[in-house]
């Protein structure tokens, strides 16, 4: 029982301390409902039971181009058709399109929308890949003691327990081994393997300092119900093991899935639960990397895991065209901290093959990061990382040793993960200066720059 306090009538407001805000500018509360999908004539007449399905989404998703081509007829012009064939023709990643995905694209201008950018590419955007860039930049397979188990860093692991994902981005950090081989990349086989797990599994628990499991893939979302468990349950059962996440795409690009396969949800939710008998911590990592991403059913499946007290995070990739802005990226934080995910790390685009067209400068991603912070709660303020070619982790993207915009280069160090070795970043060139690209286009001039540059770092070194 209780009994209603009277608090007299409303006082009104205090006076005016800040401007007034109108909340139709609180841009970040308008998600996109109702039947959007009808804009593209093959899914006018999917009902919202279908389309809210995850059964139906991943049998409708389009998995090769020219399927995804056929989909796209009479939606947008000959010309562009074109032009996506030939940039498929030459891509290092797979093709998956989820039809949710799809019917989030502004077809009227696709050449410049967000979602189009990041999952089709054009050929008449590519740009020459850096000349200093490698397949496996990150060089996750030289720290593999198990093949798909990367322990590069003390106490955490990455841990590959297959290579697929429900959809395939184009900017894919693991374009080395995620999806089928495509006419560019030849990939490095980790699919679902129990006998490579138990490998991963009799390592982690070989090595006590570990304590906390990344499990990415490819993609946690395109785990089986049982394969969720088997992995959760033994990873839980090792005294030395704190932490575990699992890392998916999924709800940038399919949430149905959790508001739908009651399954999966049921065994995450349980190894979640076991965990917390265990106090250990078991959350989900994800991907959004544009506000359009986040509509009315990601806020019902985002209210679903927090119903289950299940913390979801979020990284996003910095790419140009799609979130380089101040405005989107400010919008994308507030817009995930209003379905209750927090942004984690923002991290500058890796050097991945084919997509140079979507990488920005460290100039960028430090202007970005001054704008956003002080936008909302710290704790939903996302870290700027670059992760280090070559293998040195993670590194905040202000902590450079040395930074020379003109050419590009930016120099990190690592002490944790490597004491002494330098670490290279390097700007897109096609913004630099002409005399500048000539530098880069010649072999000795681009030796000496880099060379200059772990020169000027080491002088500055303390
Ligand atoms: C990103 C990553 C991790 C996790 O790093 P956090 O900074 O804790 O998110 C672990 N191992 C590898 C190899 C990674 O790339
Ligand atoms: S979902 Fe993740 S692992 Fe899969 S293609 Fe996209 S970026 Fe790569």
């Amino acid at each position: 029982m209780y009994s209603m306090i009277s608090i007299g009538t409303n006082p009104p407001a205090p006076p005016a301390h800040k401007p007034p805000v109108d909340e139709a500018t609180l841009l970040h509360k308008q998600l996109l409902h109702g039947p959007f999908w009808h804009r593209i004539p093959a899914y006018r007449d999917i009902t919202d039971e279908q389309f809210l399905d995850h059964r139906w989404q991943a049998k409708h998703s389009i998995t090769n181009a020219p399927k995804l081509l056929a989909a796209l007829q009479g939606l947008v012009s000959k010309a562009f058709l074109e032009d996506a064939r030939q940039g498929f023709a030459h891509a290092p990643m797979s093709v998956r399109v989820s039809p949710y995905l799809l019917s989030l694209i502004d077809w009227s201008a696709p050449e410049d929308d967000p979602l189009r950018i990041q999952f089709i590419p054009l050929a008449s955007h590519r740009l020459p890949d850096h000349p200093n860039l490698e397949l496996d930049s990150l060089h996750e397979r030289a720290d593999a003691p198990v093949p798909g188990l990367t322990h590069r860093y003390i106490d955490k692991a990455l841990f590959l327990p297959l290579d697929t994902c429900p959809v395939y981005c184009r900017f894919c950090t693991r374009s080395y081994a995620v999806g089928v081989d495509t006419e560019e990349v030849e990939k490095v086989p980790l699919g679902v393997n129990e006998e490579r797990w138990r490998q991963a599994f009799a390592y982690i628990a070989s090595r006590p300092e570990l304590e906390d499991i990344v499990v990415s893939g490819g993609d946690a979302y395109n785990l089986r119900a049982s394969q969720i468990t088997l992995i959760g349950e033994a990873l839980l059962a090792l005294p030395n093991i704190r932490r575990i996440r699992y890392a998916t795409k999924g709800p940038a690009v399919m949430p149905q899935k959790i508001l739908s396969d009651h399954e999966w949800l049921d065994a995450l939710t349980r190894i979640v639960d076991r965990g917390r008998t265990l106090h250990k911590e078991v959350v989900i990592h994800t991907h959004f990397n544009h506000p359009n991403e986040i509509t009315g059913i990601t806020e019902d499946a985002m209210n679903r895991l927090m119903e289950r007290g299940i913390t979801v995070r979020n990284q996003t990739v910095l790419q140009r065209r799609v979130n380089d802005s101040a405005a989107t990226m400010k919008l994308l934080v507030k817009r995930l901290g209003h379905v209750n995910v927090h942004p984690y790390y923002v991290y500058l685009h890796d050097l991945v093959k084919g997509v140079e067209d979507l990488r920005t400068s460290l100039d960028t991603a430090l202007a970005i990061e001054k704008q956003v912070r002080g936008t909302t709660a710290g704790f939903n303020t996302p870290t700027f990382v670059v992760d280090a070619p070559g293998g040195g982790g993670k590194r905040d993207a202000h902590s450079f040793e040395h930074y020379d915009r003109a050419t590009g280069i930016s120099v990190y160090t690592s002490p944790s993960v490597h004491e002494g070795t330098q670490y290279l970043y390097f700007d897109p060139i096609q913004p630099l200066a002409a005399e500048t690209r000539a530098r880069w286009a010649s072999p000795p001039a681009r030796a000496a720059m880099i060379e200059g540059a772990l020169a000027a770092a080491r002088a500055r070194a303390r």
